[in-house]
């Protein structure tokens, strides 16, 4: 059987280097918001290429914290419009709404999966005041068209790189910029089979903001800046010393996970030639870390089945979209038939970055003999 993904085979690669930092925070005496965390923060601010970085509980809490800040700064109040791509996983959506805001979907290009820019303007109102844009399956959006629309009406720029990490933006001055650093400010998670897998649940925080950094950095600490001073009403979202640790070895091989999973694609990309398979639109720029190779097709669910039955594991990234859950029932009436046909067509096949020349070479093979 080649599984959809397997962490476990992924991990026990860095079984030795997991196991010794693991050890030196248990023999440390000190878990939560400590050395580990500093470090990793500055590592992965610097992997990133921005000015901070802060750990926090989860890729959710990230997106919601970034929010929440610039509420608490006054950039933006309950009520406020955020425009979201209307085919991202939920949690994106759920940020906005937690804080009181209103989420306005905006469809995606059928070809890459990510925001249309040229569908934001038309969205736009008074109310709005950031695009939450999302590297959807790792691949980055257009972020010269988003930066300058939101330029133009003065809106923040919110990434949700939780699906990106180390993904490059080549700009229109041609220079390769890191995700975590294209807007104002982006939401990281570390949940395990995401690109940089903790062992456990992770996020963080990724900006040049200096007060939003230092407004973040209380909130997710009961809003304290200074132990027992509060200035806010913050909440506990803190990234454990632990995971911090597991994430410090994970992340020195990040770049070296994202060449193979570049590599796996580079493969489908050339050798699946089944006309009932469509394969996802990409640049060999470095532009897509592949942390899902999507494809559509008109059959799915015979698709789905006829890879299980010859032993390949694929998923469905997502099956149902946000503005249909029941907890979004307010926007069930609204239609967005591009990320209704997209739900209907994607299916993910797997990318995992241990998979051998074998496994790649079974899964063309069973892609290309699908007749239906
Ligand atoms: C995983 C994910 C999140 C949420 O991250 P968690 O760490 O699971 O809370 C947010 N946005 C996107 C696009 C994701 O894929």
């Amino acid at each position: 059987m080649i599984p959809f993904l397997d962490l476990k085979k992924i991990n026990a690669q860095y079984q030795i280097e997991l196991k010794e930092a693991c050890a030196r925070v248990i023999d440390s005496g000190w878990y939560v918001l400590g050395k580990e965390v500093s470090e990793f923060e500055t590592e992965f601010a610097t992997y990133c290429e921005t000015e901070h970085c802060l750990g926090v509980a989860n890729g959710l809490d990230a997106l919601v914290l970034i929010l929440r800040a610039y509420i608490e700064l006054g950039v933006m109040n309950k009520g406020d419009e955020v425009i979201v791509p209307s085919n991202t996983y939920i949690a994106s959506i759920l940020a906005i709404s937690e804080n009181g805001l209103v989420p306005i979907l905006v469809e995606p290009d059928i070809n890459t999966f990510n925001l249309d820019p040229k569908l934001i303007e038309q969205a736009i109102t008074d109310k709005t005041k950031a695009i939450l844009t999302v590297h959807l399956y790792g691949q980055v959006t257009d972020m010269d068209e988003i930066n300058s629309i939101a330029k133009k009406h003065h809106l923040k720029v919110i990434e949700d790189c939780a699906q990106a990490h180390g993904a490059l933006s080549i700009g229109n001055d041609g220079k390769a910029k890191k995700v975590g650093s294209l807007g104002d400010a982006a939401g990281f998670s570390f949940y395990p089979g995401k690109n940089l897998g903790a062992l456990g649940d992770g996020g963080a925080v990724t900006t040049n903001d200096s007060e939003l950094a230092a407004t973040i950095s209380a909130l997710r600490n009961y809003g304290s800046h200074e132990k027992y001073k509060n200035l806010y009403k913050g909440i506990n979202s803190r990234l454990d010393e632990i995971q911090a640790a597991m994430l410090r070895v994970k992340l020195k091989y990040l770049n070296c996970e994202i060449n193979k999973r570049q590599d796996i694609a580079t493969r489908y990309s050339a050798e699946i030639n089944n006309p009932k398979i469509k394969l996802p639109v990409w640049h060999p720029d470095g532009s897509h870390v592949f942390h899902l190779y999507v494809i559509q097709t008109q059959s799915r669910d015979e698709l789905k089945g006829y890879f299980s039955k010859n032993g390949i594991e694929t998923a469905i990234h997502y099956p149902i979209p946000p503005h249909k859950q029941k907890a979004y029932s307010s926007m069930g009436d609204l239609e967005y038939p591009i990320s209704e046909s997209l739900h209907q067509n994607l299916l993910s096949l797997p990318i995992g970055p241990n998979m051998t020349e074998k496994d790649i070479t079974d899964v063309i093979g069973i892609a290309n003999k699908f007749l239906l």
